[in-house]
């Protein structure tokens, strides 16, 4: 770990590690329910320090840590597999197409970035519950993280999540509350609990180390692209946590001088889940009113993170995109047909992005381009299901198998 204090992302006050636990003081005098959160911190570590040891023949990673390496759980997180794609990258007319398979973490999602590091924190503090709300990754990955490091995973979640993820916060021992409500519904009686009740509040943005967390997939992207940064990195969007961690990887990176320049970051939104879009489009912030998608990772009505997620777009020179459940479910066929990669539906959505960005000339032929998956395609199986016809059973029979290929005039 390297010497850190806390900056608000609003005000810029700063904040001595164990000063504050969550937001900037100042700034959530301002909150009110109902609007993105005000006054999320950012971790700023001793960046001279990091320049001086970071050794790219021997890496240190803890150097990027925010909590001591001692306090970490014994579940092993990341290192997920980063590779050139020719076949997919052919489809778009891309030459130089790269995929981070993040749905290959322990409980299949991303989000297991950000629960390693809460959980590490928790127990720096001796806190033994953590609390949660969650459209389902970040409470399945809450609870493996925490049933690996001997811990109580409180979750508040919408009643409507997918099953697979609620059976697997089950398994994992977690004490699961689902809500008659939406994700916004449960973010906010996550906070009341936490306030009146105590536990460590692991809300996405709401605690400052989910961002740390997710940023280690950037900084793993650089390292397995042989210390080269990416031209740009689609990534799908739903409270704009990921693509600040991914943001801040590379920021860490630059203020470290190990880097002169960031990826483009291009946010990928549902139709419908779409108010950082529009918060990009127009500088107006506004709820999405109806975020209503199959992409329910993505699905929010008051993205938490939507004034830092706008900043990163912006910063990095990147742009956004929105793509409708239809391009999705096509997009998730298509990844898998040609990858080999099942991913749900929210991850989907870059391939439907780079189908509607063919031709637009913000992505060139011959920039490196990543695809960020974050969750795997089992977790929701049903949505899957929609887009696909299962095959009648044959006879057994040769004549049977023939007349059935014979149909769908495969040899
Ligand atoms: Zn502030």
């Amino acid at each position: 770990m390297t010497k850190f204090i806390y900056q608000c992302s609003n005000c810029g006050k700063r904040y001595q590690r164990d000063e504050v636990r969550y937001l900037c003081r100042s700034c959530t005098k301002e909150y009110r329910p109902g609007i993105p959160l005000l006054g999320v911190l950012l971790a700023q570590f001793d960046y001279s320090v990091i320049r001086n040891k970071f050794n790219k023949s021997k890496p240190d990673w803890n150097l990027f840590s925010a909590v001591e390496k001692q306090f970490f759980p014994p579940i092993s997180v990341g290192n997920t597999p980063f590779f050139q794609t020719e076949v997919l990258g052919k489809r778009f007319g891309l030459d130089n197409l790269w995929i981070k398979n993040d749905g290959l973490n322990p409980s299949a999602s991303l989000k297991d970035r950000a629960s390693f590091l809460v959980v590490a924190e928790a127990n720096r503090l001796r806190e033994n519950t953590i609390v949660t709300a969650s459209t389902g990754n970040a409470a399945s990955a809450l609870a493996a993280v925490c049933a690996s490091a001997g811990k109580r995973a409180l979750i508040f979640v919408p009643a409507n999540a997918p099953k697979p993820k609620l059976m697997q916060m089950i398994l994992y021992g977690a004490t699961v509350v689902p809500v008659r409500g939406t994700y916004d519904d449960a973010f906010r009686l996550s906070l009341e609990y936490t306030a009146k009740r105590g536990g460590l509040n692991r809300n996405t943005a709401y605690h400052p180390l989910t961002i740390e967390g997710k940023k280690t997939v950037g900084l793993e992207i650089w390292r397995q692209n042989n210390w080269h940064v990416p031209d740009a990195i689609l990534v799908p969007v739903g409270d704009g946590v990921i693509i600040s961690g991914v943001h801040k990887a590379f920021t860490d990176l630059k203020a470290a001088g190990l880097i002169s320049r960031l990826p483009r970051l291009v946010c990928v939104q549902a139709e419908k889940s779409d108010a950082i879009h529009r918060y990009l489009k127009s500088g107006i912030y506004a709820n999405a009113a109806n975020p209503d998608t199959v992409a329910d990772s993505i699905s929010v009505s008051i993205p938490s993170n939507a004034h830092m997620a706008r900043k990163a777009v912006l910063e990095s020179g990147g742009f956004s995109v929105t793509v409708s459940d239809a391009e999705i479910l096509q997009a998730q066929g298509l990844l898998a047909a040609t990858t080999g990669i099942f991913a749900e539906p929210a991850s989907s959505a870059v391939v439907a992005a780079l189908k509607k960005l063919r031709g637009s000339r913000r992505l060139g032929h011959n920039e490196q381009i990543v695809l960020l998956i974050t969750g795997h395609g089992l977790k929701d199986a049903e949505a899957a299901m929609r887009n696909i016809q299962l095959l009648e059973a044959v006879e057994p029979t040769l004549a049977g198998v023939e007349t059935a290929l014979s149909k769908r005039r495969i040899k």
